[in-house]
């Protein structure tokens, strides 16, 4: 017999973001404008970053941008360079348990 699967409401995905201290904040602080780079790029992360160090639901935060493979902006205090190597770590680990 199959288990039966458990619809949750689609609000429960986003609750969290109620939460949010950006909320209400510029966005051009945790997205990249275009032809960013370099010290410029570093600045604007590093603000953004210390925006989401007083957030209480930033472990939510980032754990929803992992999961969903977010390629842009801050979440959770984690940069988009930082999410791509943690995905990479984790197909990394991954594929090596796959050896056996
Ligand atoms: S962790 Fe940062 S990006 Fe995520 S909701 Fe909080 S302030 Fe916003």
């Amino acid at each position: 017999m199959r288990a039966k699967k458990r619809i949750r409401p689609l609000a429960d995905l986003w609750e969290w973001q109620t939460e949010a201290a950006c909320r209400g904040l510029d966005g051009a602080v945790f997205y990249s404008p275009a032809g960013e780079r370099g010290s410029e790029r570093i600045r604007r992360e590093d603000r953004a970053r210390s925006v989401c160090q007083a957030c209480t639901v930033r472990e939510k935060c980032a754990l929803f941008a992992l999961a969903l493979g977010e390629p842009y902006g801050v979440w959770g205090g984690l940069t988009e360079a930082e999410r791509r190597h943690i995905a990479r770590q984790a197909q990394a680990g991954q594929t090596a348990g796959r050896g056996r």
